[in-house]
């Protein structure tokens, strides 16, 4: 491709809606324009990205069983009302009518279309198992479309559904995705974390997270959105919607007395009842008031030392949505106010969820509910109605014990999700009625697995871990072109001459190479060469009289004169074993 010819117009400014830097790069390289908020024309350089990054995948997914094939975005509103999802997938499912006035969604991921796709064809156990993928367009109207690719409302992704006649089945399934995710991430140059996570909306029993974890320089807005936490001494990791952990030892038993009540005015935090009152934050038992999908509210409980976990929370209350309340609702709900809501003569209407940790808890403080007061030396079940169950709800700590070896502690990183593996088990196929004949001829339902690869977020993501001041730094296996061929001076025609050798001669090597013939400066040159971040560089300057050439790897600081021969062996080297040289070293990485 030669550089006049290359769709891909430079800019010299951040853009300002771009906070973070793969947005600000790829929007300044030439690589993605914004057409609405969270939608993207992903121009000749990005498509390219895109392409490589979907070949890696096919090439594995094939090579571990897996058949492709495509499913319609527009689907009609039937088949999410049959799931059960039309009522629940909230704001982010797009819904439309037809000139027919017939309900519509653009599809944000495929699970009703497969498993009618395996209702009607896979009849039979012979058939099973399957796993069938697409690669297809996703829209989700995000609430917080932001970070460019990252997160998009209209995005790609790989996704991939399995049928099979039993756990065991799934079982296997699931490890061999497993595996075949760490090739893919591998092979794109990026190094993930396996995390366990939370199986969210989408249901299902057992699921896990691919986290490229970033490590943001000074000044860089951090964009994995995703908290993680780590063992220091096992191969733990969990994202924070999912971690448990056993808590650092605290005081959970005040001294022994009878319960009485004192007043506590303007204390309305942890923070005023230790500072004001000498409350020891881990004996005050902290109530939080939410709102359960939209409408119901619901008083956690939880060791003032602690935080809650709203999606543990959420799952606790098998709820869709969740969000604390407002001090006019809480007003409204239990007839006290905001800071002295307490677990004490509370409306009926008002569902308690206690964390673990509270049951513990004897001799503790308490709010009693009503503005100004607080019980002290209280216990469960004289002064506060102790709840049924208790359960985990709360957000683990860094210093935390590990739940897995019981001898680390954990630690804790950030990470962007690029791609997760679920265990649906009969979810779909009982709601939408998908079975297949069993071998002993009755009826069963089969047992899915659902498997994601954000693509377009992942090439973002490789812009993250790999890029500097001056621009990005593609891995080969996923760079646009591999090569930038620079004449300085173009209408030198030694310069010329040399530098339109190497760029033909490269092409039968398989090295994909632009040729900058433009009339620039050489500063402009350098400069856009540095921000596309194509790997190779090879410079025709003064020397080409000479016959040689200037050779670097993007990244490098010093380049090397080589002849045309030297310099063609050289590039076929770099292009087998070259990686940026900014790979971050995350602790959890380091640590392995
Ligand atoms: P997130 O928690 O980040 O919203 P998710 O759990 O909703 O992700 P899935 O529905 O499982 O994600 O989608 C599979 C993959 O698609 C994710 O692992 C991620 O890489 C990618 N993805 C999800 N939402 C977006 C988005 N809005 N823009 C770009 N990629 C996305
Ligand atoms: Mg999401």
């Amino acid at each position: 491709m030669r550089m006049t010819r290359l769709l891909a117009r430079t800019l010299r400014e951040t853009p300002k809606e771009a906070e973070v830097v793969s947005h600000q790069l790829l929007v300044r390289g030439g690589y993605i324009r914004q057409v609405a908020s969270g939608i993207y024309n992903l121009l000749p350089l990005m498509w390219r990205v895109v392409q490589k990054i979907n070949t890696i995948v096919r090439d594995e997914l094939d090579t571990a069983g897996c058949q492709e094939l495509l499913m319609p975005i527009l689907q009609p509103a039937d088949l999410w009302k049959e799931s059960g999802r039309w009522d629940v997938y909230g704001k982010e499912l797009v819904r439309l009518k037809d000139r027919h006035d017939r309900e519509c969604v653009l599809a944000p991921t495929h699970e009703e279309v497969i498993t009618d796709i395996a209702r009607k064809e896979l009849t039979s156990y012979r058939l099973l198992p399957q796993n069938l993928y697409q690669i297809q367009l996703k829209y989700r109207d995000e609430q917080r479309p932001r970070f460019g690719l990252l997160r998009g409302r209209e995005f790609m992704m790989k996704d991939a559904y399995s049928f099979h006649a039993s756990n065991a089945c799934l079982d296997d399934e699931y490890e061999r995705m497993a595996t075949a995710y760490t090739n893919i991430f591998n092979r794109c140059g990026l190094e993930t974390v396996m995390v366990r996570s939370d199986s969210g909306a989408i249901g299902g029993s057992e699921s896990h997270e691919f986290m490229v974890l970033t490590h943001i320089a000074e000044g860089e807005q951090e964009s994995g959105e995703n908290v993680v936490f780590y063992c220091d001494s096992c191969d733990y990791a969990a994202n924070a919607e999912r971690a448990e952990s056993q808590a650092k030892p605290a005081t959970l038993n005040g001294p022994e007395g009878t319960s009485e009540l004192i007043a506590t005015p303007n204390a309305t935090s942890i923070e005023a009842l230790h500072k004001d009152f000498g409350f020891e934050p881990s004996l005050i038992l902290k109530s939080l008031v939410y709102v359960v999908d939209e409408e119901k509210p619901v008083l956690a409980l939880i060791c003032g030392h602690m935080d809650v976990e709203e999606t543990k929370l959420k799952n606790a209350l098998a709820a869709n949505t969740i969000r604390m309340a407002t001090a006019d609702e809480i007003t409204a709900w239990t007839g006290s106010s905001k800071g002295f809501i307490g677990p004490i003569n509370l409306p009926a209407n008002i569902t308690v969820v206690a964390d673990a940790n509270t049951e513990a808890l004897t001799n503790f403080y308490v709010a009693e509910n009503e503005p100004g007061l607080h019980r002290i030396k209280a216990n469960w079940g004289t002064d506060v109605p102790k709840p049924s169950t208790f359960l985990d709800i709360r957000l683990v700590q860094v210093g935390d014990g590990c739940p897995s070896c019981e001898s680390g502690a954990l630690k804790e990183t950030r990470g962007i999700e690029v791609g997760n593996i679920f265990k649906l088990g009969t979810k779909y196929s009982e709601s939408l009625s998908a079975t297949y004949t069993a071998e002993d001829g009755t009826e069963q339902p089969f047992i899915m697995g659902c498997y994601g690869i954000g693509i377009t977020r992942t090439a973002a993501a490789a812009i993250e871990c790999f890029h500097d001041k001056d621009g990005m730094l593609w891995p080969m296996a996923i760079a646009p072109y591999h090569a930038m061929i620079i004449p300085v001076n173009p209408s030198d025609e030694a310069q010329m001459a040399l530098a339109t050798q190497v760029y033909e001669r490269l092409k039968p090597l398989n090295i994909e190479a632009v040729l900058d013939d433009r009339d620039e400066r050489a500063g402009v040159k350098f400069k856009d060469a540095d921000l596309m971040g194509f790997p190779i560089r090879i410079t025709a300057g003064k020397k080409a009289a000479e016959g040689l050439l200037e050779c670097k790897m993007r990244g490098d600081t010093t380049a090397q004169d080589l002849t045309l021969e030297q310099a063609l062996a050289w590039a076929q080297e770099q292009f087998k074993t070259w990686t940026p040289r900014v790979t971050p070293t995350p602790e959890l990485v380091a640590a392995k």
